[in-house]
């Protein structure tokens, strides 16, 4: 059995083709799934022989809310998911002026190491189907009633560590038969992983990349995260200034604000002299406290202090507005309490 939301159109075709049917059969069935019909007995203009043969090849794989949180300070909800074979998920959806947006993750768990995130903690289980990151679309929008317009994936796991996956996701999510979003209404965030970036841009997409770089320099940034010992600094700008080549697209780097460790005035000035004259923009985000590690949070003074040197070297910067600060938003902290609360073993 294979999970439907897993095929494009195209895909879909070539089975209805292979299997005796028309090829016009897979844009009715496809549309259906578009109009939140997730099962084949309610399509009605598929003949009942073919909804017996895709029942018997196709499931779909709409994981069920195990819970769902909203936040009293802004309405930010965040959901957790299961899957079919237990393993749980984060989505987290956030209402803006322009639209809603949704945090989608791209793994169970992951692999990177980085020491202030709640995500990798258990390690990487397993990547997410595209098929999977859709569903989570999918499922805020039929529990919000309401259009998802802006993506990021930036929940749990590393999107480029997912490459294909991500990129069939972005295919279906952009599609006009799936979601419809625009690329430049998509932003794939990444520790970093050089010949994926490579990789992206010369897919010639216009989503925007966002960097987790999170130190001016490869010293600090090895102490916090354990990529940089594999990918420079150097490296990573290189790969980011060919993405901006290829795409015209402005980069961002994320930079989260660690008490003591990469807050000071002198690593403000340091990132700015580093990002300098660069299409970019820096998007400083306090750090979320996580139990399991000692890293704690900024003062507002020093983040004001940060965000107005780095502004003085020219460098444009935003802090980022703290959403659903009540209900565990921050990355992985949701399905790690709840699997520590509910006895549940990470396999
Ligand atoms: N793996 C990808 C995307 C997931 S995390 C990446 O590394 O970019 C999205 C962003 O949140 C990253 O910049 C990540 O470093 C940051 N992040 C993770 N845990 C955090 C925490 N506890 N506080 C603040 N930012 C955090």
């Amino acid at each position: 059995m294979e999970n439907i939301l897993d095929y494009t159109q195209e895909e879909l075709l070539t089975w209805m083709k292979e299997n005796g049917e028309s090829a016009f059969r897979a844009k009715q069935v496809i549309s259906w799934i578009y109009k939140e019909i997730w099962n084949f007995e309610e399509m009605k203009n598929i003949p009942k022989s073919l909804k017996d043969k895709l029942s018997n090849n196709f499931y779909f794989g709409i994981p069920k809310v195990e819970e769902e949180y909203i936040s009293k300070v802004d309405g930010t909800k965040k959901l957790l998911l299961a899957f079919n074979d237990g393993n749980l998920i984060e989505t987290v959806i956030m209402k803006y002026k322009h639209g809603n947006s949704i945090c989608v993750s791209t793994q169970v768990g992951c692999r990177m190491g980085c020491k202030f995130c709640a995500s990798t903690l258990g390690g990487r289980i397993r990547n997410l189907t595209a098929g999977e990151i859709i569903s989570q679309i999918l499922v805020a929008q039929k529990i919000t009633g309401e259009r998802i317009s802006n993506i990021v994936l930036m929940g749990s796991g590393e999107p480029l560590d997912n490459f294909d996956n991500v990129m069939k996701f972005l295919e279906i999510v952009n599609a006009d038969y799936g979601l419809n979003i625009g690329q430049r209404h998509i932003t794939l965030s990444t520790c970093g992983i050089v010949p994926k970036m490579y990789e992206l841009a010369d897919k010639g997409l216009s989503i925007t990349l966002a960097i987790s770089l999170h130190a001016f320099n490869d010293e600090k940034r090895k102490e916090i995260m354990p990529i940089a010992n594999k990918y420079s600094i150097k490296e990573i700008l290189d790969a980011c200034n060919y993405y901006i080549e290829k795409t015209k697209r402005r980069i961002t780097f994320e930079y989260s604000l660690v008490k003591d460790v990469n807050d000071g005035s002198e690593d403000a000035k340091a990132l700015g002299k580093l990002l300098k004259g660069m299409l970019c923009h820096v998007n400083l985000i306090p750090v979320n406290e996580v139990k399991e590690n000692s890293f704690k949070r900024s003062s507002e003074k020093t983040i004001q202090n940060f965000e107005n040197i780095l502004k003085n070297t020219g460098v444009e910067v935003t802090v980022r507005r703290e959403m659903g600060s009540d209900i565990n938003a921050a990355c992985g902290q949701l399905r790690r309490s709840y699997i520590k609360e509910n006895d549940i073993k990470l396999v």
